[in-house]
């Protein structure tokens, strides 16, 4: 199973690691500060329930999740019409 958003396709990003050039304050750092390459994950979560017309399972990343939440939430209440106020 790919490391993936089902709604966005947001997966594993490669970045790299550094905090300083290594040829600082005197070269001392230089076997201190290594370069690496490093790969971020993204904040997958499952969600059950429905999406895409269908009920189902599914792995959203959190900002999708926080949009499918609010959607479900939105169709659920009943709009409030505004008051109008009596002079
Ligand atoms: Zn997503």
């Amino acid at each position: 199973m790919a490391y993936r958003c089902d709604l966005c396709g947001k997966g594993s990003q490669a970045s790299r690691l550094q905090t300083h050039k290594p040829g600082v304050a005197g070269g001392q750092w230089k076997k201190r500060a290594p370069e690496k390459n490093r790969r971020s994950l993204p904040n997958l979560h499952i969600y059950r329930g429905y999406l895409l017309g269908d009920v189902g399972k599914w792995t959203l990343c959190t900002k999708c999740q926080r949009l499918v939440r609010n959607a479900a939430k939105e169709a659920l209440e009943p709009k409030k019409e505004p008051e109008v106020k009596a002079a």
